[in-house]
């Protein structure tokens, strides 16, 4: 009989925590399989549409059941995947965006790299609220240095406390809608700095810089920004440590006799069959929500309620992003000279928090995204010239005032702080199970008035932005009733928790080495170990947590003890 492979290390997903603990341990010498639900990808190759112009479709790049963000998107997946359903308690909304390929949803994300601050690892000391975590920004910052040197980040040094500098490579230059926004910004002491994105402005280990194509979600072909697929992954398989095996969807981590985790089970997504793969330690990464629904479903006699789950707060501390966006017309923009002004594939600049909080009626903040400019046109291009003020017409006309309006709309996104409540968490459903047989997530999910508030805040500021360019907005102010506008939970594609860390082992799943409390060589490396979010992007942070915990292990592994 043919003896079975023991890996030193399974790891379930590939999206950025997994690619970054691939990475990571084969770099060390580790011998690792990687379990991934979805299927292969290569922006190399065919797969990207980068450079394909929306009009050689018939669709004008409108968006598909599959790629919800537009058919030449990269990212496969969605809002609900066929047979992979997920249920809300009554009274909750909550939608759960997920990637299915691999490389995750770091195929098409929108590269915001921001590292976490000194006050945001200890936010209940500072205000009473949430928690603390178990690490400080000290302990992750010599990860975010070297995230900086290997996949590489454009910024500028701006010297702010609690949105620390990276190593940074030159920032592209303020397009021209976004110097009329930061021209606005100043005038109303809003911060407002160059973009921190993961998109190489000069050539890096290997790949050349970016050519301003601007179609970074589509997968780039140069590799100028960052995807797990191919920064991480690719140089992973390129050790010949790296098993990665596609359609392959765990369903439990399974245990030895004494308790420590001995490999996961998995089905097969193109046969139905169930398979098993042996490891030595074991990385869950498949994203915050899907571990926690993993560890919920890895049940035995000694973990009854979930594995590692002697806490009882596996699925609680669920938290998204706020989100709230207003977009204006603004006049100084129209009928501008033509131009290229394409650059990257998001923002030049953005707003990070720049108040304090002590004279305002929320805690925490949120940062700004800024869009506008002259996009490629594709299906819902400008949003509809019934909303400029000539308000349409036929033939030449009509073309006329797309000539005109091109251009003049510029908006503005809020990304903030929720604080975790214990209303928002998820659960398994009682009933319902996916095509593979696996009990299903149900999501309970509130705000507080602490996030309404401050989602109220986001709307006087972007109204005020729009009228300080002497533009008009689009929609009117909303009202309390309706939560001000603040986008549904989960939709803003932050969400994080479900197994948070903590030096309390019943209070939280997993130590500050993203470890389990209960089985020391099981750990979670996507973002269901942060315990508050920030109002920060996470990414970053859970590739930097990603690597930590990487280091960790052949470090504990040398000394056998995980
Ligand atoms: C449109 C969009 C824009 C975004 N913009 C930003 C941004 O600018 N900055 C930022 O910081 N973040 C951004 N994000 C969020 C960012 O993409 C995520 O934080 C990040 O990808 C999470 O990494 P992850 O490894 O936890 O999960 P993912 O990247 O989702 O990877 C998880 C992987 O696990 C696989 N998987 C799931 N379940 C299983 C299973 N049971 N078995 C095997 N494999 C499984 C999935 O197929 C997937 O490949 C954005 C997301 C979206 C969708
Ligand atoms: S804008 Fe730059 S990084 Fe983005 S796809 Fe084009 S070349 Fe690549």
């Amino acid at each position: 009989m043919q003896e079975r492979t023991v890996y030193d290390v399974c790891i379930v997903g590939s999206g950025a925590g997994g690619g970054m603990a691939a990475y990571a341990l084969t770099q060390a010498g580790a011998n690792v399989i990687m379990l991934e639900a979805g299927g292969p990808w290569d922006n190399t190759g065919d797969d990207s549409a980068m450079l394909r112009p929306n009009y050689t479709s018939p669709r004008r790049g409108a968006s598909t059941p599959a790629r919800p963000f537009g058919e030449f998107d990269a990212c496969i997946g969605g809002w609900e995947i066929e047979g992979e359903p997920y249920t809300r308690a009554d009274g909750s909304s909550f939608d759960w965006w997920r990637a299915r390929m691999v490389g995750g949803r770091t195929n098409h994300w929108g590269r915001i790299s921001l590292r976490f601050g000194p006050d945001d690892f200890r936010r209940r000391s500072l205000d009473g609220l949430g928690d603390d975590w178990p690490i400080s920004y000290d302990d992750i910052a010599p990860y975010y240095d070297r995230l900086d040197r290997l996949i590489g980040i454009f910024g500028n040094r701006d010297g702010l406390r609690n949105d620390p500098d990276g190593i940074f490579q030159p920032a592209p230059k303020p397009r021209c809608y976004e110097l009329l926004v930061k021209k606005a910004a100043d005038e109303l002491d809003i911060t407002c700095i160059a973009g921190r994105l993961s998109i190489i402005t000069r050539p890096l280990n290997g790949r050349p810089a970016c050519h301003y194509c601007g179609h970074c979600n589509r997968g780039c072909q140069t590799n100028s920004n960052f995807s797990s697929t191919n920064v991480l992954i690719t140089p992973a398989l390129q050790t010949g440590l790296l098993t990665l095996r596609t359609h392959a969807m765990a369903r439990e981590v399974t245990l030895d006799s004494a308790g420590r985790a001995n490999g996961v089970s998995f089905i097969d997504a193109n046969t139905g069959v169930d398979e098993h793969v042996q490891a030595r330690v074991v990385v869950l990464a498949a994203s915050a929500l899907e571990s926690t629904r993993i560890l919920m479903n890895s049940k035995s006699t000694q973990f009854p309620d979930g594995l590692a789950n002697t806490s009882g707060t596996l699925g609680k501390y669920l938290t998204d992003t706020t989100g709230s966006d207003v977009a204006g017309y603004i006049p100084a923009m129209e009928n501008h000279i033509v131009h290229n002004e394409r650059g990257v594939g998001g923002g030049h600049i953005f707003m990070p928090w720049w108040l304090d909080n002590s004279t305002l009626d929320f805690p925490r903040g949120y940062h700004i995204e800024v869009w506008g400019g002259l996009g490629e046109p594709g299906a819902g291009f400008m949003g509809g010239i019934h909303r400029y003020p000539h308000g349409g017409g036929y033939g030449a006309e009509l073309k006329q005032q797309y000539r005109q309006y091109y251009g003049t709309t510029i908006g503005f996104s809020g990304r903030g702080e929720m604080i975790p409540n214990e209303h928002s968490y998820a659960e398994l459903d009682p009933e319902v199970k996916d095509r593979f047989g696996i009990p299903v997530l149900r999501f309970h999910w509130q705000w507080s008035d602490y996030e309404i508030n401050q989602v109220r805040h986001m709307q006087q500021t972007f109204r005020s932005l729009v009228e300080q360019m002497g533009g008009t907005v689009f929609s009117p102010m909303p009202t309390r009733e309706n939560g001000y506008g603040i986008a549904t939970g989960g939709r803003i594609i932050h969400e994080l928790g479900g197994a948070r860390m903590g030096d309390d082992p019943s209070t939280s799943v997993l130590n500050g080495w993203c470890q389990a409390h209960d089985v020391a060589n099981l750990f979670a490396v996507d973002g269901a170990p942060f315990v508050s979010q920030a109002d920060k992007n996470p990414t970053w942070t859970i590739m930097a947590l990603a690597w930590r915990a990487s280091d960790y292990i052949m470090r504990e592994r040398g000394a056998r003890s995980v």
